[in-house]
Formats: structure tokens, C-alpha cells, sequence
């Protein structure tokens, strides 16, 4: 079926003084399952092994990364384009927050405005000799994440999930969605898998037992990793020193894209 897969024509071109050489987007079939937060400790994990990362924040009507970094600023605009923000170890990053007058104003825009926005966070932003970019998706299947991937050249992408939502069908749609843009899910990552008693270090499954080697065996996904529920996580996020955080997960995550 012609509509499912975007020719590569229709690709948005990048910014002529831009560099990006691999885009991975991290989606999730629902909101509130910890997209965002793979999304940043994507960026801080590669960029701590020393690549260029950036972020491009295309959860336009939810943006909340900006804040995880402690970023609150604008974004600068040039005669020739957008400068990026900074974060403090120099991830560069786009979102919708850097350039609205007060970041608490809700973004209340159709879904035309958004692709274009999301869009125009491609070609307009002039992004500096970037390694590795890490895009995050609006929750679900709907008109955003397909102009994304119609218009951006994505590489891969990773499935955040829930352990709920690992046994319902919104995973696989998410999977599905992808194979059906000819996009390789790169891995599949079961947020708030577990939780490990700080005394005992004893592993509690609090949302259930995983089923996430069950579905990644199924679509033939070789990367997984799993997230602990983490309230120091949750605490940098608060505080936006997100890039101090540390964790052996991180090197998992690492490895999905690094390579790629
Ligand atoms: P999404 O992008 O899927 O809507 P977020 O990444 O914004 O979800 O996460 C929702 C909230 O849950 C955030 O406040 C975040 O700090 C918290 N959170 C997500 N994952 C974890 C985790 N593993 N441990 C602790 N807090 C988490």
C-alpha cells in the first residue's frame, strides 16, 4: 500500500548549516509511561561515552524535558536560524517550552500546527555536528508520529512501556506502526519494571511480572533493558539535574543505538 511508507522525497531536508547523523525515535503506545525520561537519559548516556546528542522534543502539547535539564530559557533565533539550547554538559535541545513567553501556557494547536512544528524543529534549527538525535514522540499512533516519520529520516526506534501496558495491545500497535514505515524497532524498553529495596536489594515487581522477552521474541526485538522505579530518578527530574544521575541500566540503553 502506497500510503504506508513515506518515498523518500517527501523528506524534510535539515537545515543547510545542520549536521545530524542519526535520528532515533522513542515512542510509547500512551502518555505517563516514561518516554520523555528515556528520551533524556538516552542523550545523557551517549553523550556521557562522548558523542554529540541531541534532543528534539516533538511531544509538542506535553513538553516536559526542558525542565528535567533545568533549562527554563529561550531558544535563540538567528538571521539564519534557530540556535539550539544547551544543557549543562552540552546536549543540544529543541522544544516548544524554549519558545513559549511563559512555559506554563498550555499549547493548544491542531494537528497540522504541530507536525509543522515539529517540522520546522528539523529544518529550521541549525543543530551543531550532532551524533546521535533522540527525538520524542507524541504518545500513540496518530497524525504527529506519522508526519515524524514521514518527514524526518529516522533510523530506529525504541518502545517504552509500562509493565501494563506490555501485556495489552497498545506495544504492538506501536511495533506494528513502525514496521509498517519500514523503521527497525531498535529496542524495547519496560519502564518501572521493578523496584529494589535500598536494605535488601531484593526486586519487587510492583505493576507485575514482565512480559517483555514474550513480546520482543514475538516481533524479533534483540534489545531489551529494564527500568527500576527509581526515586532519586524521579527526584533529579524535580529538580532538573536529570544529567546527574546514575544507574547500571544506563549502559543497556547505551548499547541499543550505539553502533547503529
Ligand atoms: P511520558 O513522556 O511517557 O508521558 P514521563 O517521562 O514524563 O512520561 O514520566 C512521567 C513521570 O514519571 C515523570 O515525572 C518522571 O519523573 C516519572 N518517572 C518515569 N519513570 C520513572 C522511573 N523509572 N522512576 C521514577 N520516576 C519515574
Amino acid at each position: 500500500c502506497k500510503e504506508r511508507t513515506a518515498p523518500q522525497n517527501m523528506k524534510e531536508a535539515l537545515h543547510p548549516q545542520a549536521e545530524v547523523r542519526k535520528v532515533i525515535a522513542v515512542v510509547s503506545g500512551k502518555g505517563g509511561v516514561g518516554k520523555s525520561l528515556v528520551t533524556s537519559m538516552m542523550a545523557v548516556a551517549m553523550r556521557r561515552k562522548g558523542y554529540e546528542t541531541a534532543v528534539l522534543d516533538a511531544d509538542i502539547t506535553g513538553p516536559s524535558i526542558p525542565k528535567t535539564f533545568g533549562i527554563h530559557g529561550r531558544a535563540m533565533g538567528s538571521e539564519e536560524g534557530i540556535i539550539p539550547a544547551k544543557t549543562r554538559t552540552g546536549i543540544q535541545m529543541m522544544s516548544v517550552n524554549l519558545l513559549l513567553g511563559d512555559e506554563t501556557d498550555p499549547v493548544i494547536w491542531r494537528g497540522p500546527i504541530i507536525a509543522n512544528t515539529v517540522k520546522q524543529f528539523w529544518s529550521e534549527v541549525i543543530w551543531n555536528n550532532v551524533d546521535y538525535m533522540f527525538v520524542d514522540m507524541p504518545p500513540g499512533t496518530g497524525d504527529v508520529p506519522l508526519t515524524v516519520f514521514q518527514s524526518l529520516p529516522v533510523a530506529g526506534i525504541l518502545v517504552v512501556a509500562s509493565p501494563q501496558e506490555l501485556v495489552s495491545m497498545i506495544v504492538e500497535k506501536a511495533v506494528k506502526m513502525a514496521e509498517m514505515m519500514n523503521v527497525p524497532v531498535l529496542g524495547l524498553v519496560e519502564n518501572m519494571s521493578y523496584f529494589e529495596c535500598p536494605d535488601c536489594h531484593k526486586r519487587h515487581a510492583i505493576f507485575g511480572e514482565s512480559h517483555m522477552d514474550e513480546i520482543a521474541a514475538r516481533y524479533g526485538i534483540a534489545n531489551v533493558a529494564k527500568l527500576p522505579i527509581d526515586p532519586e530518578l524521579a527526584k533529579l527530574c524535580d529538580e532538573g539535574r536529570i544529567e546527574e544521575y546514575s544507574g547500571s541500566w544506563l549502559e543497556d540503553m547505551a548499547g541499543m543505538v550505539q553502533g547503529l
